[in-house]
């Protein structure tokens, strides 16, 4: 990356915004109120420069910009699917391609962010994990996804984002040093309710314990997909490092802390995890840690035959869970035909992968 000194004013939480402002504007002898100026730019206005920032004199536009840079994520192409789902592939300051969506529902936007650029856990259904890891994303990274879909949502008539899902490319928790800022920044910063924020993972125990620490309560996906250690092993390698009875133990500390949702993810796999005696030892987790159940239909990928269970078979899953006293959903699936249903970013073309691959294997 290239190297730039000067902090990037979206990727301070709001307290280490406001700090870094009044001493910016302290050492040039201007007014406090400067800095309260600037944080209404970057969290109500959302600038993406410090040149819209008219209100500011033009020597202090200028001595701002030589202070910090504003690193937000540009558009690179904008897909919308038949369904209304929208997904927008957006390049870094470093050149970097990551890609989130906005899904429409009835009452709802939902924003689903990503956290990396590709991921590292290779999890075999998952077309972010068959393309490999390339870089952590910073929290205005993150936090930036959020800042330009919603000027792009106003734009373009879509409404407010109402919720924020952390299911794009990347393991989350696998970024704490970024996720934690950029939850602050989201909350705080823009005003995004906690329990309309969503962090998913494929179950980093360490990850898990420090967001149950937290104060605010933001919800908590756990993608299970098996309700053994066995079947899990298969499909997601992480568990030969944090096995499933561990990260049970970091559930029961998030769900300990009151108020916090949990929720658990099931990719519907056709002959691989949908088999009906798998049923009762997932709706005994569910119970253990109050998780609401959804359901996805498994979307096809690139490098893998699977297809999704059959609706019936989900449909039995449904039922089966329901009638054990689980909360349960089935999971539409939404934006296949342009690639933005969940699993199926990737960031780069097959080709850009493969080539990556081959490399990889050199
Ligand atoms: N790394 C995090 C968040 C990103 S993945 C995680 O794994 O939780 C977002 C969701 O999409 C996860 O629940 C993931 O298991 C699911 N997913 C991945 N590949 C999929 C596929 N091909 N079909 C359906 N869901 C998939
Ligand atoms: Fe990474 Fe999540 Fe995909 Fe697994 S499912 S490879 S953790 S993005």
């Amino acid at each position: 990356m290239a190297a730039d000194a000067r902090p990037d004013l979206l990727s301070l939480t709001p307290v280490e915004l406001r700090a870094s402002l009044e001493e910016h504007f302290s050492s040039r002898g201007q007014p406090s109120y400067r800095a309260g100026q600037v944080e209404k730019w970057i969290y109500e206005r959302l600038a993406s420069s410090v040149d819209e920032m008219t209100d500011l004199p033009a020597a202090e536009r200028e001595a701002l910009s030589e202070a910090f840079r504003i690193d937000e994520p540009v558009p690179d192409t904008v897909q919308r699917s038949k369904d209304g789902t929208v997904k927008h592939l957006w390049r870094l300051a470093d050149g970097e391609l990551v890609e989130s969506v906005l899904i429409p529902t009835e009452r709802r936007l939902t924003l689903c962010i990503s956290s990396q650029a590709g991921c590292a856990m290779g999890c075999t259904f998952c077309a972010t994990g068959w393309g490999g890891f390339d870089r952590h994303l910073t929290p205005g990274e993150i936090a930036g996804q959020y800042r330009a879909s919603r000027r792009w949502a106003d734009e373009n008539d879509s409404g407010p984002i109402s919720n924020i899902v952390y299911m794009g490319m990347g393991e989350p928790l696998a970024n704490r040093n970024a996720i934690h800022p950029s939850l602050t920044i989201l909350n705080q910063g823009y005003g995004v309710g906690a329990r309309r924020i969503t962090v998913s993972t494929v179950g980093v125990v360490p990850g898990i314990v420090e967001l149950a620490e937290r104060p605010e309560q933001f919800r908590l996906a756990l993608s299970l997909h098996a309700p053994s250690s066995e079947l899990r092993r298969e499909l997601i390698p992480l568990e030969r490092r944090h096995p499933l009875p561990e990260v049970l133990a970091a559930l029961e500390r998030f769900d300990d802390g009151g108020g916090k949702r949990i929720t658990f993810e099931y990719t519907m796999i056709a002959g691989v995890n949908d088999a009906p005696q798998l049923i009762g030892p997932l709706g005994d987790l569910a119970l253990r840690v109050h998780a609401f159940v959804n359901l996805i239909p498994f979307n096809p990928i690139p490098y893998q035959s699977w297809g999704p269970s059959s609706p019936e078979r989900i449909r039995d899953f449904e039922r089966g869970l329901a009638a054990r006293g689980v909360s349960v959903a089935v999971r539409e699936t939404r934006g296949r035909d342009i690639d933005a249903a969940c699993g199926q970013l990737r960031g780069h073309t097959l080709v850009q992968i493969d080539r990556k691959r081959a490399r990889a294997k050199v």
